[in-house]
């Protein structure tokens, strides 16, 4: 599999719907083995898993770059070398996690009971995925299954069918075939999958699709980890250094040409600051896209004419202004990074998540108004980022709520592999990443063991009760 191409491999195809009950059937009545639970059978799956993924790396990285013009530069960073970085992680501190735990506090009659948290395996889980990091959003959350002991089928995004196909293959050929499978497809054979019984479902994607996935998820009392979308402020105060915001906010916006769930959605700068941090906007533009954004190997693509339509119409729509950028091109799918200034908090730009390489900014009065916009834009997005002094981002963390936060940069959070990431509210429930991705999947049980010479103890709990004395 060594010199693997993404042509070598048969064309992306649809799973057919009737053989959908089978391979759910199959990895069931896997689990129901309990084979997968002895820490030397998760162990070897992930070493497996890790060398397949190895030896298809270009392949990986060149169906990045089909599907959404990514750099393998920038493939690597935050598909295949994340991924890998994560299974290297889970199989170090495996056996710790998987320890039983000690209940906390026991009092001494208690404590003979050995009351302890078993880190059983949820079970089978699904693990639908979505476009825009198709490989990191579908394998970190299979490491997740794997490392807990579940099985599981993964049903990657159509929408990015290159790195759909290599997933496949890499999952084929590396994991135990009866516990792992990759189901391709869209809306129809997703359905099929969601009609059958789950012992979990964990779902990356909008807010909508999540909607449906958690009622059917609710139909059969089947747990779901929902990783969603949001409308992501930046926050930027008149003490912030206008060059720092400006270069680490458009890096956010050319990453995946925007297509990042944790990107902002918006920046609100105070009025007194807006003209330095345009000026330092216009520098960085000039310093990470000298030759501009077309034909600029670094930038990619949007993934397909729907988003890209959708973007277009979103830009028509505005009633800002377009202060850098605006040029498109459907045959190609390109879109340059585009800032426009907003006066209205109403404006279509804030209004829906843009999911790409629009930049909207919305200048404020002072801190107050802009902490109040960011409530009623979104009161629970994915991710905040504020930029100030310390005691005006203390300010902006203890009035907001969010997934998670960024201080003084965009989304540096989502980076730290040992961090839980997830999201809040509508923007998500639940988390992986690092020690919470085996929490995901797994089903903390609390046991408990009765020795036969505490009976003399458990006297005082049999009737009847007539004769004895509460002690309190
Ligand atoms: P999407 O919701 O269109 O698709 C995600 C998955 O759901 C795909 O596998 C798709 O086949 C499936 N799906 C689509 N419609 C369905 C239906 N009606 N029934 C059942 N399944 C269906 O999402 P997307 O366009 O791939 O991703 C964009 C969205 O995902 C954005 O809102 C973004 O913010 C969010 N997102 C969130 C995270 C996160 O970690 N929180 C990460 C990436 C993307």
């Amino acid at each position: 599999m060594i010199d693997l191409k993404v042509a070598d491999l048969p064309a992306f195809t649809h799973t057919p719907i009737d053989s959908i009950s089978a391979t759910h059937a199959r990895v069931v009545e896997k689990f129901g083995t309990h084979t997968t639970r002895p820490l030397a059978y998760r162990l070897k799956q992930l070493e497996s898993f890790y060398w397949a993924l190895k030896d298809a790396e270009p392949a990986l990285l060149e169906a990045c770059s089909l599907d959404l013009g990514k750099s393998a530069y920038e493939a690597y960073l935050t598909e295949v070398g994340w991924v890998l970085n994560d299974i290297v992680f889970m199989h170090k501190n495996l056996k710790r996690f998987m320890k039983d735990e000690k209940a906390e506090d026991t009092s001494w009659t208690n404590w003979a009971m050995n009351p302890i948290i078993r880190k059983d395996p949820l079970g089978a889980a699904l693990i639908i995925g979505a476009y825009n990091f198709p490989i990191q959003l579908s394998l970190g959350p299979l490491v997740g299954a794997i490392a807990a002991g579940c099985t599981a089928v993964l049903k990657p995004s159509e929408s990015a069918p290159n790195a759909a196909r290599v997933m496949q293959r890499v999952v084929e050929e590396s994991l135990d075939p009866e516990g792992y499978a990759v189901v391709q497809g869209a809306i129809p054979e997703t359905t099929k999958l969601l009609d059958c019984k789950w012992d979990i479902i964990f779902y990356t994607g909008s807010a909508n699709v999540g909607k449906i996935i958690a009622k059917r998820a609710a139909e059969t009392l089947t747990p779901v980890v929902l990783e969603l979308g949001g409308k992501n402020p930046a926050i930027i105060t008149a003490s912030a250094d206008p060059r720092l915001a400006a270069r680490r906010l458009l890096w956010a916006k050319l990453l995946n040409v925007g297509q990042v769930c944790v990107s902002q959605n918006y920046i609100m700068v105070d009025r007194s600051i807006l003209p330095a941090f345009l000026k330092e906007l216009k520098q960085a533009f000039k310093e990470f896209q000298p030759n501009g954004a077309e034909d600029n190997e670094d930038y990619g693509k949007v993934i397909n004419e729907r988003q890209w339509q959708r973007l277009r119409d979103m830009l028509d729509s505005t009633k800002g202004k377009i202060l850098i950028g605006g040029k498109t091109n459907k045959e190609t799918l390109f879109f340059e990074p585009t800032v426009v200034q907003v006066e209205d908090q109403h404006d279509p730009l804030l209004a829906d998540e843009s999911f790409g390489p629009l930049i909207p900014i919305l200048p404020v009065d002072n801190l107050d108004e802009a902490i109040r916009t960011a409530n009623a834009i979104h009161a629970t997005p994915l991710g905040l980022y504020p930029f100030g002094t310390k005691a005006e981002t203390d300010k902006i963390l203890a009035s907001t709520r969010s997934g998670g936060a960024s201080v003084n940069d965009a989304f540096f959070h989502a980076s730290i592999p040992t961090l839980s990431f997830g999201g809040v509210g509508d923007s998500g429930t639940g988390a992986y990443r690092g020690r919470a991705s085996f929490e995901a999947f797994t089903h903390r049980r609390s046991i408990t063991t009765t020795p036969g010479w505490v009976e003399g103890l458990l006297d005082v709990r049999y009737p009847p009760f007539g004769a004895k004395k509460l002690k309190k």
